[in-house]
């Protein structure tokens, strides 16, 4: 179980965060998030906003210094860096097309990075961004916000136990109806970026939705190697072409198994929007967002199973993430919280050179966030050569 108890042997990180001023949808989420447990982060400074004004207003509502709410990402990092207390790490809660940018000016200026998704817009950028971390001995992390759960990490080590028995099919969902009204493609400041390929990339709910479930399948399931997408798209409100909102994927595996994915955000009506169902050769798990404390275990043969979270049949890694005690819900916020603390102890691993910690430490890093560029760009040429298969 975990108190809060400060997990690092250091002060908090000193961190600023570029994007997810007072209007965005996730910035909040990200200081829940880091600032939960209050040992880990310290928001030091900020390049919140596009509107400087609205910046600085908005920081000092928070609470922090004026002058170290800046007008802009670059004099964030410059005047940072000529400080002795300047930021450690920075977060990058922007629209998608400055993801690369901002990472990289903050890896040249000595910080780790949390990046949100979907990482960049082509691999190769993620392959460059990737030697410069490594060259500055850095940490690049992507907010895949929903795969802190505890019962993720409970249905993972089911599966590479072998309690399924050879992994078959993965079927996966994020769908939701929050795109059905085309008015909010004009009026809505986070909408109006989401459905323009300049700012977006290459597809809108195969990277705004499903990098979030695909990312949650792999640490689920990491043996599992994708091989080849067969996706199919469409926009069901006609002005979002040549971009989609809703599409159906289909996945081979290395292995032989198979998977589907459903991403929507016309899906009208229905709540319950994240759907993960991993089926073996001898059992199944299922999990979905809406109750994120309960796993359904199958056996082939035998009544079904409800895993619930915080009792002492889950296995040691669901239980280290336990804050709250059995019965007592969690929620996304919690799921951020995990991440972030995964966060702090990866990158005081990787500051003091301890690189058996950042091997073991499990959370979304560079490498998964390439692989969610690769997802998006599979699934979007496969679209548009007219649904054929494609390799990932
Ligand atoms: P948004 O449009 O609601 O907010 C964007 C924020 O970035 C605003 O505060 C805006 O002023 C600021 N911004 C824009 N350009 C900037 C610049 N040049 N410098 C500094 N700040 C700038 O968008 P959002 O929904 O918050 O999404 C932001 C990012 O977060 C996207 O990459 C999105 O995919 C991701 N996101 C992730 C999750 C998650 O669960 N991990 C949830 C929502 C959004």
């Amino acid at each position: 179980m975990y108190l809060g108890e400060k997990l690092i042997k250091r002060e908090p990180f000193r961190w600023g965060i570029v994007g997810g001023g007072k209007t965005s949808q996730v910035g909040y989420k990200h200081r829940l998030g880091a600032m939960r447990d209050n040992t880990s982060f310290l928001l030091t400074a900020a390049a919140f906003d596009v509107d400087a004004e609205r910046c600085r207003e908005f920081g000092v509502s928070l609470g922090m210094d004026a002058d170290r709410c800046y007008p802009d990402y670059k004099t964030m990092f410059e005047e940072e860096a000529k400080r002795e207390d300047g930021i450690e790490v920075v977060d990058v809660a922007t629209p998608n097309f400055l993801h690369y940018e901002v990472t990289k000016a903050a890896l040249e200026a000595g910080l780790h990075v949390i990046c949100e998704k979907p990482l960049f817009f082509e691999a190769e950028q993620g392959e460059e961004i990737k030697k410069l971390a490594e060259e500055k001995g850095k940490i690049v992390a992507v907010t895949y916000g929903f795969s802190g759960f505890d019962m993720l990490k409970q249905m993972r080590a089911m599966v590479t136990s072998g309690k399924l028995g050879k992994i078959n099919m993965i079927e996966l969902r994020y769908a939701h109806g929050f795109g059905c009204d085309p008015e909010g493609d004009v009026k809505s400041e986070g909408q109006k970026w989401r459905v323009n390929p300049a700012k977006v990339g290459k597809a809108f709910v195969l990277g705004d939705l499903s990098t979030h479930t695909y990312y949650m399948s792999q640490l689920i399931c990491p043996d599992q190697k994708l091989k080849e997408v067969l996706c199919d798209r469409q926009a069901f409100v006609g002005s979002r072409y040549p971009l989609e909102d809703n599409a159906y994927v289909l996945m081979h595996y290395e292995d032989g198994a198979v998977g589907r994915m459903w991403c929507s955000c016309v899906n009208a009506g229905d709540m319950s929007s994240q759907h993960i169902r991993i089926v073996g050769s001898k059992a199944s798990l299922e999990w979905n967002d809406a109750r994120p404390d309960v796993v359904k275990y199958q056996i082939q043969g035998q009544p079904e199973q409800l895993l619930y979270r915080g009792l002492d049949y889950l296995d040691a890694s669901a239980q280290e993430d336990e804050r709250i005690g059995a019965l007592h819900y969690t929620g996304l916020i919690d799921s951020w919280s995990n991440l972030y603390k995964r966060f702090a102890v990866v990158m005081d691993a990787k500051d003091r050179g301890d690189e058996e910690t950042v091997k073991n430490v499990i959370y979304p890093d560079l490498d998964h966030g390439i692989d969610g560029i690769k997802w998006i760009n599979a699934c979007a040429e496969s679209a548009d050569k007219g649904a054929v298969w494609v390799q990932v």
